[in-house]
């Protein structure tokens, strides 16, 4: 028997409306108007709360296998799903096999089994020398690739240079699938490293850090790849843009047509590195968190849609390796926990800014779910997509504490922060996977293959 839920602000593609949705063997099959309830179907009137549809965080370090210690499929899978995110798309590296080869998928798909509360997909790596790993990666059901052009933080993962990328494009040309670049080129980084040790800079100022990775890495990386993007003909997807500096380059190419995507993160919409204290590591991610007029102009390139969309960059670690004792920013791991925390950060930051919760649909679910390939089936509340959606009361206040964070360790960097909005309920695929701060069933996650 079909099922309705229904609410006076349900966020559909047309904008945020009195609908309700009637979901039948795990899809929406209608999105019906308000008074449309069918008295056949099992009724779930929420009233003003608000439905939203499930979110895609199309960049996350779940690390697992190998490096459960640092997060794994259970627990970054419960995050997203206490955050209202209902797919994952895993980055190829922090595991143990990165996911290189089709080997490494099958290692990865052996993690998952019942450990996933929500849908997940995993991307494949691109590094030197696997060029002949791709195209069985491709066949096996990735939804595209990520690589580096400078040292990624771990040595099996191993970064290209322009010969390698031309090699992995080779590969990808015609297929449609993305390539995922960070996009910080060594020369810049390993200069400016190199000028502040000269100078015996301080490693437990913030500043030192900042300056350690300069914008030009950035910028001179995506010139880069869009001359790529041109040359071949594939799509080319920058992720977490954190340097404002570049958006100029990318407007001329998104103007010519250029097949570029940009994702930035929400780390580097919310906090400015003004505000970051010395030594507090748990703030450092790579390319680092830039000054408030740059994060400004990252909220006015996403309000313009030249930014497609909005990722966590999910990537925790064991505690120790944040050195926090230290502080020094040149010996801490590099990558921010914040996996559930996504959507009442961007509200609150969104209701400060004057935008409507309608740009979630877009920043945080259907552009994500684009890029891995998944419209149809996730990131928006249409018919034939999964049912998957969020009950979400925008209107609470609260100050992030450690019993809000799912993830393994309780360490981040929004601890303390003033949040508005709670995800009170989460359905995936038309079942109830959490509400009322507790997880519900039983891990019923699937993979996403490429169709
Ligand atoms: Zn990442």
């Amino acid at each position: 028997m079909p099922q309705a839920f229904r609410s006076t602000r349900v966020l559909t593609p047309d904008g945020l409306t009195p609908a309700t949705l009637l979901v039948d063997c795990g899809r929406i099959v209608a999105v019906q108007s308000w008074g449309d309830a069918p008295t056949s179907a099992s009724l779930r009137d929420y009233g003003d709360l608000m439905l939203l549809p499930g979110l895609v965080d199309s960049h996350v370090h779940i690390n697992d296998p190998g490096r459960t210690e640092w997060e794994g499929f259970k627990t970054a899978t419960q995050a997203a799903a206490a955050g209202g995110v209902t797919t994952l798309i895993d980055m190829p590296l922090n595991c143990i096999p990165e996911t290189i080869d089709t080997e490494a998928l099958v290692a990865k798909r052996n993690a998952a089994k019942g450990q996933a509360w929500v849908d997940w997909a995993a991307w494949g790596g691109v590094v030197r020398g696997n060029a002949d790993a791709l195209r069985p990666l491709i066949r096996a059901g990735v939804p595209g690739f990520k690589c580096f052009l400078i040292h990624s933080g771990i040595d099996g993962f191993a970064w290209v240079d322009e010969a390698d990328l031309r090699l992995a494009l080779a590969q990808l040309r015609g297929a449609g699938l993305p390539l995922l670049v960070h996009a910080e080129l060594a020369g810049p980084v390993n200069a400016a490293t190199k000028t502040l040790n000269e100078k015996n800079a301080d490693w437990r100022k913030y500043s030192t850090y900042l300056a350690s990775r300069p914008d030009a890495a950035e910028v001179e990386a995506i010139a880069l790849l869009i001359r790529l993007a041109e040359e071949f003909s594939t799509p080319i997807h920058i992720v977490h843009l954190a340097s404002a500096q570049a958006l100029t380059l990318l407007a001329a190419a998104r103007e010519r047509g250029l097949p570029i995507t940009v994702e930035t993160c929400v780390q580097y919409l919310w906090f400015a590195a003004e505000e970051i204290p010395d030594g507090a590591t748990e703030f450092k991610c790579a390319p680092p968190i830039r000054d408030a007029a740059n994060r400004e102009a990252l909220w006015d390139a996403l309000d313009k849609g030249l930014i497609d969309m909005v990722t966590t960059d999910h990537s925790p670690c064991p505690p120790a390796m944040k050195r926090r004792e230290e502080g020094r920013w040149d010996l801490a791991w590099g990558g921010i926990a914040g996996l559930g925390l996504a959507l009442p950060v961007m509200w609150t930051a969104m209701t400060q800014r004057g935008f409507g919760i309608e740009r979630v649909g877009a920043w945080m679910a259907s552009e994500p779910a684009r890029l891995a390939g998944l419209t149809g089936r996730k990131g928006a509340l249409v018919p034939g997509a999964h049912a998957d959606f969020v009950v979400f009361n925008p209107d609470t206040e609260y100050t992030v504490a450690p019993e809000h964070l799912h993830f393994r360790h309780k360490l981040s960097p929004y601890l303390g922060a003033k949040l508005r909005g709670s995800v009170l309920e989460t359905w995936l695929r038309g079942e109830q996977v959490y509400g009322g701060d507790q997880f519900m069933g039983e891990a019923r996650g699937r993979e996403l293959v490429r169709a």
